[in-house]
Protein backbone atom coordinates (compact mmCIF):
# COMPACT_ATOMS: atom_id res chain seq x y z
CA UNK A 1 0.00 0.00 0.00
CA UNK A 2 3.03 2.34 0.69
CA UNK A 3 3.66 2.68 -2.91
CA UNK A 4 0.21 3.24 -4.13
CA UNK A 5 -0.25 6.35 -1.80
CA UNK A 6 3.31 7.63 -3.00
CA UNK A 7 2.49 7.27 -6.43
CA UNK A 8 -0.89 9.62 -6.03
CA UNK A 9 1.61 12.44 -5.21
CA UNK A 10 3.30 12.32 -8.61
CA UNK A 11 1.25 14.52 -11.38
CA UNK A 12 0.26 12.53 -13.48
CA UNK A 13 -0.05 13.68 -17.71
CA UNK A 14 -1.46 11.98 -20.18
CA UNK A 15 0.77 9.96 -22.18
CA UNK A 16 -1.34 8.00 -23.55
CA UNK A 17 -2.74 7.55 -27.49
CA UNK A 18 -1.18 11.28 -27.30
CA UNK A 19 0.27 13.37 -30.15
CA UNK A 20 0.81 16.14 -27.95
CA UNK A 21 3.11 14.02 -25.60
CA UNK A 22 6.12 13.08 -26.76
CA UNK A 23 8.77 10.87 -25.26
CA UNK A 24 12.03 11.18 -27.05
CA UNK A 25 14.91 8.46 -26.78
CA UNK A 26 18.52 9.10 -27.80
CA UNK A 27 19.86 6.07 -29.86
CA UNK A 28 17.89 3.53 -31.84
CA UNK A 29 19.73 0.56 -31.49
CA UNK A 30 18.21 -3.10 -30.45
CA UNK A 31 17.42 -1.41 -26.96
CA UNK A 32 15.59 1.33 -27.97
CA UNK A 33 13.72 -1.36 -30.30
CA UNK A 34 12.77 -3.50 -27.07
CA UNK A 35 11.35 -0.22 -25.76
CA UNK A 36 9.29 0.82 -28.69
CA UNK A 37 7.46 -2.68 -28.34
CA UNK A 38 6.25 -1.25 -24.91
CA UNK A 39 5.66 2.16 -26.35
CA UNK A 40 3.15 0.66 -29.06
CA UNK A 41 1.55 -1.64 -26.92
CA UNK A 42 0.77 1.65 -24.47
CA UNK A 43 0.03 3.98 -27.39
CA UNK A 44 2.69 6.37 -26.16
CA UNK A 45 4.46 9.35 -29.03
CA UNK A 46 7.83 8.06 -29.62
CA UNK A 47 10.68 10.10 -31.35
CA UNK A 48 14.13 8.53 -32.17
CA UNK A 49 17.52 10.32 -32.22
CA UNK A 50 20.23 7.87 -34.28
CA UNK A 51 23.01 8.25 -36.82
CA UNK A 52 22.32 5.14 -39.00
CA UNK A 53 19.35 5.58 -41.45
CA UNK A 54 18.31 1.61 -40.62
CA UNK A 55 18.90 1.22 -37.56
CA UNK A 56 16.47 -1.08 -35.56
CA UNK A 57 13.91 1.65 -34.27
CA UNK A 58 13.91 3.54 -37.62
CA UNK A 59 10.44 1.48 -37.85
CA UNK A 60 8.56 1.50 -35.30
CA UNK A 61 8.86 4.80 -33.63
CA UNK A 62 6.26 7.51 -34.94
CA UNK A 63 8.95 9.69 -35.59
CA UNK A 64 12.77 8.92 -36.53
CA UNK A 65 14.95 11.32 -36.97
CA UNK A 66 18.70 10.50 -38.19
CA UNK A 67 21.10 12.52 -36.73
CA UNK A 68 24.27 12.16 -33.76
CA UNK A 69 23.57 12.02 -30.42
CA UNK A 70 26.45 12.97 -29.69
CA UNK A 71 26.32 16.34 -31.27
CA UNK A 72 25.52 18.99 -28.91
CA UNK A 73 23.14 20.97 -31.05
CA UNK A 74 21.73 17.94 -33.09
CA UNK A 75 19.85 17.10 -29.63
CA UNK A 76 18.67 20.52 -28.27
CA UNK A 77 17.38 20.50 -31.73
CA UNK A 78 15.66 17.14 -31.43
CA UNK A 79 14.86 17.43 -27.94
CA UNK A 80 12.60 20.96 -28.42
CA UNK A 81 9.53 19.59 -29.39
CA UNK A 82 9.85 16.32 -26.49
CA UNK A 83 8.02 16.37 -23.15
CA UNK A 84 10.66 13.76 -21.74
CA UNK A 85 14.50 12.30 -22.95
CA UNK A 86 15.67 9.10 -22.13
CA UNK A 87 18.39 7.27 -23.57
CA UNK A 88 19.04 3.99 -24.72
CA UNK A 89 23.00 4.52 -25.11
CA UNK A 90 25.30 5.81 -22.57
CA UNK A 91 27.53 7.74 -24.90
CA UNK A 92 25.38 10.70 -25.60
CA UNK A 93 25.56 14.80 -25.32
CA UNK A 94 25.11 15.11 -21.46
CA UNK A 95 25.56 19.04 -22.13
CA UNK A 96 22.43 18.89 -24.33
CA UNK A 97 20.54 16.54 -21.72
CA UNK A 98 21.14 18.88 -19.30
CA UNK A 99 20.49 22.37 -21.29
CA UNK A 100 17.09 20.02 -22.17
CA UNK A 101 16.51 19.68 -18.78
CA UNK A 102 16.86 23.78 -17.51
CA UNK A 103 14.34 24.29 -20.12
CA UNK A 104 12.07 22.59 -17.99
CA UNK A 105 12.11 19.01 -19.38
CA UNK A 106 11.63 15.90 -18.14
CA UNK A 107 15.59 14.05 -18.76
CA UNK A 108 16.09 10.77 -17.23
CA UNK A 109 18.13 9.01 -16.14
CA UNK A 110 19.64 12.32 -14.70
CA UNK A 111 22.39 13.51 -17.52
CA UNK A 112 24.88 13.70 -14.00
CA UNK A 113 24.47 10.43 -13.22
CA UNK A 114 24.85 9.37 -17.02
CA UNK A 115 28.16 11.49 -16.82
CA UNK A 116 29.09 9.87 -13.08
CA UNK A 117 28.94 6.40 -15.00
CA UNK A 118 30.57 7.04 -18.13
CA UNK A 119 33.64 7.84 -16.69
CA UNK A 120 34.50 4.36 -14.91
CA UNK A 121 37.49 6.48 -12.36
CA UNK A 122 34.00 8.89 -11.25
CA UNK A 123 31.77 5.64 -10.83
CA UNK A 124 34.24 3.96 -8.37
CA UNK A 125 34.83 7.10 -6.42
CA UNK A 126 31.17 7.13 -6.08
CA UNK A 127 31.42 3.48 -4.71
CA UNK A 128 33.98 4.68 -2.22
CA UNK A 129 32.26 6.89 -1.32
CA UNK A 130 28.93 5.25 -0.46
CA UNK A 131 30.35 2.44 0.53
CA UNK A 132 29.13 -0.07 -2.37
CA UNK A 133 31.31 -2.82 -2.10
CA UNK A 134 34.25 -2.84 -4.82
CA UNK A 135 37.57 -4.15 -5.78
CA UNK A 136 40.18 -2.26 -4.05
CA UNK A 137 41.34 0.02 -6.83
CA UNK A 138 43.44 3.76 -7.88
CA UNK A 139 42.71 5.87 -10.42
CA UNK A 140 45.29 8.28 -12.45
CA UNK A 141 45.33 10.82 -14.89
CA UNK A 142 48.03 9.18 -16.88
CA UNK A 143 50.64 6.73 -17.19
CA UNK A 144 53.71 8.27 -15.21
CA UNK A 145 51.34 8.87 -12.43
CA UNK A 146 50.04 5.43 -13.10
CA UNK A 147 53.43 3.84 -13.21
CA UNK A 148 54.11 5.96 -9.99
CA UNK A 149 51.53 4.52 -7.91
CA UNK A 150 52.12 1.16 -9.01
CA UNK A 151 55.62 1.79 -7.60
CA UNK A 152 54.55 3.71 -4.39
CA UNK A 153 51.86 0.53 -3.63
CA UNK A 154 53.99 -2.28 -4.83
CA UNK A 155 50.93 -3.43 -6.62
CA UNK A 156 51.36 -7.10 -7.40
CA UNK A 157 50.45 -8.73 -10.53
CA UNK A 158 47.75 -9.70 -12.17
CA UNK A 159 45.91 -6.70 -11.89
CA UNK A 160 43.11 -5.57 -13.85
CA UNK A 161 43.56 -2.44 -15.73
CA UNK A 162 40.69 0.23 -16.94
CA UNK A 163 40.54 3.18 -19.26
CA UNK A 164 38.93 5.97 -17.32
CA UNK A 165 35.82 6.71 -20.49
CA UNK A 166 35.31 4.68 -23.75
CA UNK A 167 35.07 1.43 -22.86
CA UNK A 168 32.45 -1.25 -23.57
CA UNK A 169 32.06 -5.24 -24.23
CA UNK A 170 35.47 -5.72 -22.73
CA UNK A 171 37.50 -2.73 -24.88
CA UNK A 172 39.17 -0.34 -22.84
CA UNK A 173 39.97 -3.12 -19.94
CA UNK A 174 43.24 -5.15 -19.68
CA UNK A 175 44.12 -8.11 -17.40
CA UNK A 176 47.87 -7.59 -16.54
CA UNK A 177 49.39 -10.48 -16.05
CA UNK A 178 53.43 -9.43 -17.31
CA UNK A 179 55.66 -6.53 -17.37
CA UNK A 180 54.99 -6.70 -21.08
CA UNK A 181 51.53 -6.47 -20.56
CA UNK A 182 52.26 -3.48 -18.64
CA UNK A 183 54.00 -1.77 -21.44
CA UNK A 184 50.86 -2.38 -23.36
CA UNK A 185 48.92 -0.27 -21.23
CA UNK A 186 48.01 3.46 -23.23
CA UNK A 187 48.68 6.47 -22.01
CA UNK A 188 45.26 7.96 -20.67
CA UNK A 189 43.75 8.33 -17.45
CA UNK A 190 42.32 5.05 -15.83
CA UNK A 191 42.31 3.23 -12.97
CA UNK A 192 43.80 0.06 -11.73
CA UNK A 193 42.39 -2.88 -9.85
CA UNK A 194 42.63 -6.41 -7.85
CA UNK A 195 41.91 -8.92 -10.14
CA UNK A 196 38.73 -10.50 -8.62
CA UNK A 197 38.90 -14.47 -8.26
CA UNK A 198 35.66 -14.56 -10.28
CA UNK A 199 32.89 -17.67 -9.09
CA UNK A 200 29.88 -16.25 -10.63
CA UNK A 201 29.57 -13.20 -12.83
CA UNK A 202 26.02 -12.05 -12.14
CA UNK A 203 23.56 -8.85 -12.77
CA UNK A 204 20.18 -7.01 -11.37
CA UNK A 205 18.13 -4.51 -12.95
CA UNK A 206 17.00 -2.15 -10.73
CA UNK A 207 14.72 0.65 -11.28
CA UNK A 208 13.42 3.97 -8.87
CA UNK A 209 10.67 6.27 -10.19
CA UNK A 210 10.74 9.99 -8.78
CA UNK A 211 8.76 9.43 -5.74
CA UNK A 212 11.07 6.82 -4.91
CA UNK A 213 9.43 3.70 -4.95
CA UNK A 214 12.18 0.55 -6.10
CA UNK A 215 11.70 -2.62 -7.72
CA UNK A 216 14.71 -5.17 -8.46
CA UNK A 217 14.88 -7.82 -10.77
CA UNK A 218 16.01 -11.21 -10.23
CA UNK A 219 19.80 -11.51 -10.14
CA UNK A 220 20.93 -13.37 -13.40
CA UNK A 221 23.91 -14.52 -13.68
CA UNK A 222 26.56 -13.85 -16.76
CA UNK A 223 28.62 -16.24 -19.00
CA UNK A 224 30.92 -14.59 -21.42
CA UNK A 225 32.10 -16.10 -24.59
CA UNK A 226 35.56 -16.36 -23.94
CA UNK A 227 37.11 -14.60 -27.44
CA UNK A 228 34.64 -11.52 -28.01
CA UNK A 229 34.33 -10.93 -24.17
CA UNK A 230 30.92 -10.74 -24.67
CA UNK A 231 27.99 -11.95 -22.84
CA UNK A 232 26.85 -15.23 -24.54
CA UNK A 233 24.13 -16.80 -21.93
CA UNK A 234 22.12 -15.30 -19.26
CA UNK A 235 20.26 -17.60 -16.62
CA UNK A 236 17.81 -17.04 -14.44
CA UNK A 237 17.53 -17.47 -11.28
CA UNK A 238 21.45 -17.30 -11.04
CA UNK A 239 23.36 -20.17 -9.05
CA UNK A 240 23.80 -18.88 -5.86
CA UNK A 241 22.05 -19.15 -2.71
CA UNK A 242 19.27 -17.37 -0.89
CA UNK A 243 21.81 -15.79 1.17
CA UNK A 244 23.86 -14.50 -1.64
CA UNK A 245 20.79 -13.44 -4.05
CA UNK A 246 19.34 -11.55 -1.39
CA UNK A 247 22.59 -9.49 -0.45
CA UNK A 248 22.56 -8.68 -4.09
CA UNK A 249 19.68 -7.80 -3.92
CA UNK A 250 19.97 -5.34 -1.31
CA UNK A 251 23.72 -3.97 -2.93
CA UNK A 252 21.69 -3.26 -6.40
CA UNK A 253 18.25 -1.67 -4.58
CA UNK A 254 20.61 0.42 -2.24
CA UNK A 255 22.97 1.85 -5.03
CA UNK A 256 19.69 3.27 -6.96
CA UNK A 257 18.97 4.99 -3.71
CA UNK A 258 22.22 6.45 -3.13
CA UNK A 259 21.99 7.80 -6.67
CA UNK A 260 18.49 8.83 -6.66
CA UNK A 261 18.41 7.80 -10.56
CA UNK A 262 15.13 7.84 -12.43
CA UNK A 263 14.62 4.59 -14.67
CA UNK A 264 16.49 1.41 -14.86
CA UNK A 265 19.90 0.50 -13.72
CA UNK A 266 21.61 -2.38 -14.55
CA UNK A 267 24.14 -3.65 -11.73
CA UNK A 268 26.57 -5.90 -12.44
CA UNK A 269 28.49 -7.92 -9.86
CA UNK A 270 31.08 -10.35 -9.40
CA UNK A 271 30.82 -12.81 -6.24
CA UNK A 272 34.26 -13.62 -5.45
CA UNK A 273 35.74 -17.66 -4.80
CA UNK A 274 36.49 -15.62 -1.02
CA UNK A 275 32.91 -15.32 -1.41
CA UNK A 276 32.45 -11.48 -1.73
CA UNK A 277 29.70 -9.76 -3.67
CA UNK A 278 31.66 -6.76 -5.14
CA UNK A 279 29.74 -4.05 -7.88
CA UNK A 280 31.72 -4.40 -11.28
CA UNK A 281 30.13 -1.48 -12.89
CA UNK A 282 26.54 -0.19 -13.90
CA UNK A 283 24.69 0.81 -16.82
CA UNK A 284 21.64 3.50 -16.88
CA UNK A 285 19.53 1.97 -18.63
CA UNK A 286 17.88 -1.82 -20.27
CA UNK A 287 20.39 -3.81 -20.64
CA UNK A 288 21.43 -7.14 -21.84
CA UNK A 289 21.51 -8.99 -18.89
CA UNK A 290 17.67 -8.06 -18.69
CA UNK A 291 16.11 -9.54 -22.02
CA UNK A 292 15.17 -12.37 -20.98
CA UNK A 293 12.59 -10.46 -18.13
CA UNK A 294 10.20 -9.72 -21.46
CA UNK A 295 9.01 -13.37 -21.02
CA UNK A 296 9.99 -15.22 -18.40
CA UNK A 297 9.34 -12.02 -15.70
CA UNK A 298 6.16 -10.40 -14.79
CA UNK A 299 7.33 -6.97 -16.45
CA UNK A 300 9.98 -6.72 -18.46
CA UNK A 301 12.90 -4.70 -18.18
CA UNK A 302 11.69 -2.06 -20.75
CA UNK A 303 7.99 -1.90 -19.65
CA UNK A 304 10.01 -0.90 -16.13
CA UNK A 305 11.75 1.93 -17.80
CA UNK A 306 9.26 3.18 -19.25
CA UNK A 307 7.07 2.98 -15.73
CA UNK A 308 9.81 4.69 -14.34
CA UNK A 309 10.17 7.69 -16.29
CA UNK A 310 6.79 8.38 -16.53
CA UNK A 311 5.97 8.36 -13.24
CA UNK A 312 3.44 5.78 -13.08
CA UNK A 313 3.67 2.76 -10.59
CA UNK A 314 6.46 -0.07 -10.96
CA UNK A 315 5.63 -3.35 -11.98
CA UNK A 316 6.25 -7.02 -10.54
CA UNK A 317 9.28 -8.01 -11.37
CA UNK A 318 8.68 -11.96 -10.12
CA UNK A 319 10.44 -14.86 -12.40
CA UNK A 320 7.27 -16.46 -13.95
CA UNK A 321 9.65 -19.19 -15.19
CA UNK A 322 12.92 -20.20 -15.23
CA UNK A 323 15.22 -19.17 -18.35
CA UNK A 324 17.96 -18.91 -20.84
CA UNK A 325 18.90 -15.89 -23.03
CA UNK A 326 21.66 -16.99 -25.99
CA UNK A 327 22.91 -13.90 -27.44
CA UNK A 328 22.89 -14.48 -31.36
CA UNK A 329 26.18 -12.79 -32.80
CA UNK A 330 27.49 -13.05 -36.33
CA UNK A 331 29.89 -15.65 -36.80
CA UNK A 332 33.22 -15.73 -37.63
CA UNK A 333 34.19 -15.41 -40.78
CA UNK A 334 31.00 -13.99 -42.50
CA UNK A 335 30.26 -10.61 -43.17
CA UNK A 336 27.82 -9.18 -45.15
CA UNK A 337 23.75 -9.27 -45.81
CA UNK A 338 22.31 -11.55 -42.88
CA UNK A 339 21.05 -15.01 -43.24
CA UNK A 340 20.12 -17.12 -40.39
CA UNK A 341 20.97 -20.66 -40.48
CA UNK A 342 18.65 -23.27 -38.86
CA UNK A 343 16.27 -20.18 -38.04
CA UNK A 344 12.71 -22.20 -38.63
CA UNK A 345 14.19 -25.35 -37.08
CA UNK A 346 15.44 -23.47 -34.30
CA UNK A 347 11.57 -21.81 -33.93
CA UNK A 348 10.58 -25.68 -33.10
CA UNK A 349 11.99 -25.80 -29.99
CA UNK A 350 10.13 -25.92 -26.48
CA UNK A 351 9.75 -22.43 -25.05
CA UNK A 352 12.38 -20.52 -27.80
CA UNK A 353 11.50 -16.97 -28.59
CA UNK A 354 13.08 -15.45 -31.05
CA UNK A 355 14.43 -11.66 -31.26
CA UNK A 356 16.27 -10.04 -34.18
CA UNK A 357 17.24 -6.44 -33.96
CA UNK A 358 16.48 -5.39 -37.58
CA UNK A 359 20.35 -5.24 -38.91
CA UNK A 360 20.64 -6.15 -42.51
CA UNK A 361 24.74 -6.82 -42.43
CA UNK A 362 26.42 -9.12 -40.17
CA UNK A 363 30.05 -8.72 -38.41
CA UNK A 364 31.68 -11.62 -36.79
CA UNK A 365 31.21 -11.33 -33.30
CA UNK A 366 28.14 -8.45 -34.07
CA UNK A 367 24.65 -8.86 -31.96
CA UNK A 368 22.11 -9.49 -34.56
CA UNK A 369 19.47 -10.83 -32.14
CA UNK A 370 19.04 -13.22 -28.95
CA UNK A 371 16.59 -16.10 -28.39
CA UNK A 372 14.80 -16.80 -24.89
CA UNK A 373 13.92 -19.86 -23.59
CA UNK A 374 12.07 -21.02 -20.85
CA UNK A 375 11.38 -24.25 -19.09
CA UNK A 376 9.75 -25.44 -15.84
CA UNK A 377 13.64 -25.83 -14.65
CA UNK A 378 16.54 -24.17 -15.58
CA UNK A 379 18.17 -27.40 -16.58
CA UNK A 380 15.52 -27.93 -19.30
CA UNK A 381 15.86 -24.29 -20.22
CA UNK A 382 19.81 -24.68 -20.43
CA UNK A 383 19.18 -27.84 -22.22
CA UNK A 384 16.84 -26.21 -24.81
CA UNK A 385 19.77 -23.54 -25.06
CA UNK A 386 22.19 -25.95 -26.08
CA UNK A 387 19.66 -27.26 -28.80
CA UNK A 388 19.49 -23.42 -30.39
CA UNK A 389 23.09 -22.48 -29.94
CA UNK A 390 24.08 -25.96 -32.24
CA UNK A 391 21.24 -24.76 -34.37
CA UNK A 392 21.08 -21.22 -34.86
CA UNK A 393 24.02 -19.65 -36.32
CA UNK A 394 23.99 -16.29 -38.19
CA UNK A 395 26.02 -16.37 -41.30
CA UNK A 396 25.50 -14.20 -44.53
CA UNK A 397 24.01 -14.14 -47.43
CA UNK A 398 25.30 -13.22 -50.86
CA UNK A 399 24.44 -12.28 -54.48
CA UNK A 400 21.94 -14.21 -55.93
CA UNK A 401 20.03 -14.22 -51.94
CA UNK A 402 21.12 -18.10 -51.90
CA UNK A 403 23.14 -18.67 -48.76
CA UNK A 404 26.60 -19.08 -49.55
CA UNK A 405 30.04 -19.70 -47.37
CA UNK A 406 32.39 -16.34 -46.74
CA UNK A 407 34.51 -17.69 -49.49
CA UNK A 408 31.69 -17.52 -51.90
CA UNK A 409 30.91 -21.14 -52.28
CA UNK A 410 27.23 -22.40 -52.57
CA UNK A 411 26.31 -23.44 -48.91
CA UNK A 412 25.57 -27.16 -48.79
CA UNK A 413 23.85 -28.72 -46.28
CA UNK A 414 26.87 -29.79 -44.44
CA UNK A 415 29.16 -26.62 -44.58
P1 LIG B 1 33.13 -3.23 -20.09
O1 LIG B 1 32.71 -1.92 -19.53
O2 LIG B 1 33.94 -3.11 -21.32
O3 LIG B 1 32.00 -4.24 -20.18
P2 LIG B 1 33.98 -4.52 -17.62
O4 LIG B 1 34.44 -3.66 -16.52
O5 LIG B 1 32.60 -5.09 -17.48
O6 LIG B 1 34.17 -3.80 -19.02
O7 LIG B 1 34.98 -5.72 -17.79
C1 LIG B 1 34.85 -6.69 -18.80
C2 LIG B 1 35.10 -8.07 -18.21
O8 LIG B 1 36.43 -8.13 -17.69
C3 LIG B 1 34.20 -8.40 -17.03
O9 LIG B 1 32.97 -8.92 -17.47
C4 LIG B 1 35.03 -9.42 -16.29
O10 LIG B 1 34.90 -10.70 -16.87
C5 LIG B 1 36.44 -8.92 -16.51
N1 LIG B 1 36.84 -8.07 -15.37
C6 LIG B 1 36.62 -6.76 -15.21
N2 LIG B 1 37.10 -6.32 -14.01
C7 LIG B 1 37.62 -7.38 -13.40
C8 LIG B 1 38.28 -7.60 -12.12
N3 LIG B 1 38.50 -6.61 -11.27
N4 LIG B 1 38.67 -8.84 -11.85
C9 LIG B 1 38.48 -9.88 -12.70
N5 LIG B 1 37.90 -9.75 -13.92
C10 LIG B 1 37.47 -8.52 -14.26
Amino acid sequence: MPALKKVLLIKMENYFSSKYKKIGILGGGQLGKMLLDVTRRYDLYTKVLDPTADAPCSVGSKEFVQGSFNDYDTVMQFGQDCDIITIEIENVNTQAMKDLQAMGKKVFPQPEIVELIKNKVQQKQFYQDHQVPAAPWFGFKNKAEMLRRIEKNSTQLPFVWKSAVGGYDGRGVIIVRSKSDIESIPDVPGLIEELAAIEHEIAIVAARNEVGEVRVFPPVEMAFHPVANLVEYVFCPADLSAEYLDAAGIIAHSLVEKLQIVGLLAVEMFVTKKGKIWVNECAPRVHNSGHLTIEACITSQFEQHLRAILGFPLGNTDLIRPAVMVNLTGEENFSGPVFYEGAEKMLAIDGAYLHLYGKTETRPYRKMGHVTITADSLDKAKENAMKVKDILKVKSLKGDGRPKTEDGRRKTEKS
